[in-house]
């Protein structure tokens, strides 16, 4: 079981937080806040917010598809070399365990 802080993370409107920066974006879940990204109205930024607030959800979703993926195909051998610097090299079911690991704080 994970230990994070349960979802859905959300994002709070602009401004409704008087101690950041009229454009920073507050990302909390279960009613308390988790992360602050301060911008200034910048795009990137935004998106660096909503990645950060589907995180759970992503989680959730890529333990699905794998967990899917391995009933329907069942546990392949594959060539993979499982390196933090090889993941962009990995089939779709080791770049989700990779994905997974680096989620829950855990080495490849
Ligand atoms: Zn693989």
């Amino acid at each position: 079981m994970s230990k994070h802080t349960r979802g859905p993370w959300s994002l709070a409107d602009r401004g409704d937080y008087n101690d950041f920066e009229a454009e920073s974006r507050v990302v909390f879940g279960t009613g308390k806040r988790l992360a602050v990204v301060h911008h200034h109205g910048d795009k990137e930024a935004e998106a660096n917010a909503n990645l950060i607030a589907a995180a759970p959800d992503l989680l959730d979703a890529t333990k699905v598809l794998l967990s899917d993926h391995l009933d329907q195909h069942g546990e392949r051998v594959c060539d993979c070399q499982p390196e933090p610097q090889n993941v962009g090299h990995l089939c779709s079911a080791c770049r989700a365990r990779a994905a997974i690991a680096k989620a829950e704080g855990r080495d490849l």
